[in-house]
């Protein structure tokens, strides 16, 4: 495998990190010189082989690197390491959910089930492995692992980190304030050194750009390639989900600082060349109107596009709230091949609003999903595209929910009490907040005996319920 450079082409071997190209500065995809022999075994052969490793009782081929020759395969098996990443369930939408979205089929690929409860396990899963193959082979002494991170990444990256410890150690590098109480605990917990930053998740990247390109350390962002490769599995899954066959089939995914649907459409480009699926499913990524920079490049007409880095404000989808997606030429890259394959309308980005984002969110949980505010952000824009006339209902609707619910619950809970800052242009519609209520004061279990306690507080409840005798 090697790394090349997607502004001048130099190529460079993996016997050493890199992130940017020395000569251009540009980002680096990885490739791998023997993919091409892969193209001699069918199709239909590599379907079945993948299939039958999901009863493999390996477990380093349980998780995502049981699309080993697509992703990794210098890695040697034994230094794969899996934390249960991967496999995450496809669930249909609630009948009734359908029904409110117009009748759009969709359902929600629920990436909060991964370890972090969040996808960015499947990236860390890779460069991980990738970096303990490195350390090993090459005899190196202590190796230190930093990311900057709007949250999830710095969850993923100390947990992997604390799991493999040894010679590898971690450090977080977080934007203050603006991740979530439940992000911060996590890299706590894993016991990784977490400095904080001033500002936006834009300044800690240059920060980490600044100590990539200076010092000694691995860098454990998206800018990272290795990561790029072990978040395709995510489109390996929806392929196998639904075996082999994406006809008919809509893929939608947030965008922050980009790595993501880069590597959704490079999994589904490399299934499609080695003749493992027939069609390419459409793309849409979706981008809030407070961190859209994605969205604003594609909205220009083609042949004249111009990309111009965004100031971000507050967002509820905050861990895509980024103004200069650092895998922006990848997303150019691969939209283009993508396009060419499948067409135009095989790749669309939508831009919601803040308002659209929490209330999808809220809605999708009250029928029945664990979705984060990005799944939300994703629920809405499936509304954007249907409304521009871009889905038909018949098409199945695939939305990432990219973290856990309750990583982000804070938001809920702003919009419950409505306690949203201006900044974020959000305002509650009272008839959808849901609070606790109480149905005995605390002051009568002290006045009443036990029994009547009791039976005040279920009368209470009865009256509340409106409950029938039996
Ligand atoms: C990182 C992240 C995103 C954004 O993904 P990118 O690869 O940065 O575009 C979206 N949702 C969640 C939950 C994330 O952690
Ligand atoms: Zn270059």
């Amino acid at each position: 495998m090697e790394y090349f450079c997607l502004g001048c082409g130099a190529v460079y071997g993996i016997d050493e990190l890199h992130y940017t190209c020395p000569k251009c500065g540009d980002v680096f995809l990885l490739r791998d010189n023997g993919f091409d022999d892969l193209k001699q075994t069918s199709g239909q052969t590599w379907r079945e082989i993948f299939d039958a490793r999901m009863c493999s009782k390996d477990s380093a081929l349980r998780g995502i690197f049981r699309f080993y020759e697509l992703m990794a395969p210098v890695v040697d098996p034994e230094d794969i390491v899996y934390l249960g990443e991967g496999q995450t369930p496809i669930i249909e939408a609630s009948p009734m959910l359908q029904e409110r979205m117009g009748g759009q089929r969709l359902a929600f690929k629920n990436d909060g089930q991964n370890p972090s409860a969040s996808f960015k396990d499947r990236g860390m899963a890779c460069a991980f492995s990738f970096l303990k193959s490195l350390i090993r082979s090459q005899d190196l002494d202590e190796v230190l692992a930093v990311c900057a991170s709007t949250g999830d990444t710095s969850a993923a990256a100390a947990l992997y980190a604390a799991y493999v410890g040894g010679r590898i150690k971690s450090a977080v590098i977080l934007p203050q304030g603006k991740v979530t109480p439940q992000q911060l605990a996590q890299p706590l917990g894993s016991g990784a050194e977490v400095l904080e930053v001033p500002g936006v998740f834009d300044d800690c990247m240059k920060v980490v750009e600044y100590l990539a390109d200076n010092y000694q350390v691995a860098l454990l962002n998206s800018k990272n390639a290795w990561r790029i490769l072990g978040q395709e599995s995510y489109a390996f899954e929806v392929a196998q989900w639904y075996d082999w066959d994406l006809s008919g089939k809509c893929i939608f995914v947030p965008i922050g600082n980009a790595g993501n649907i880069t590597a959704i459409m490079s999994g589904f480009l490399k299934l499609h060349e080695l003749g493992a699926i027939e069609s390419l499913p459409r793309v849409f990524g979706v981008q809030s109107h407070h961190a859209d920079p994605v969205y604003r490049y594609y909205d220009q007409p083609a042949g004249s596009r111009k990309f111009e880095a965004v100031t971000v404000t507050p967002s509820v989808a905050q861990a895509a709230m980024i103004g200069n997606p650092v895998s922006f030429p990848r997303v150019k890259y691969f939209a283009e091949k993508y396009q060419a394959i499948a067409g135009d309308d095989a790749f669309n980005v939508v831009q919601v609003t803040e308002q659209d984002v929490v209330e999808a969110m809220l809605t999708a949980n009250n029928h029945g999903h664990i979705s984060c505010t990005q799944g939300g952000e994703c629920l809405a824009g499936l509304a954007k595209a249907r409304e521009a006339g871009l889905i038909k209902s018949e098409e199945l609707a695939i939305l990432d929910a990219t973290a856990h619910m309750l990583k982000f619950i804070g938001f809920q809970e702003m919009y419950f009490e409505n306690t949203f800052p201006p900044e974020y242009g959000i305002t509650p519609k009272p008839e959808l907040a849901n609070r606790p209520s109480l149905v005995i004061e605390p002051a009568e279990k002290d006045r009443l005996s036990a029994e009547d306690y009791t039976a005040n507080a279920a009368q209470a409840v009865v009256e509340k319920l409106g409950l029938k005798a039996r």
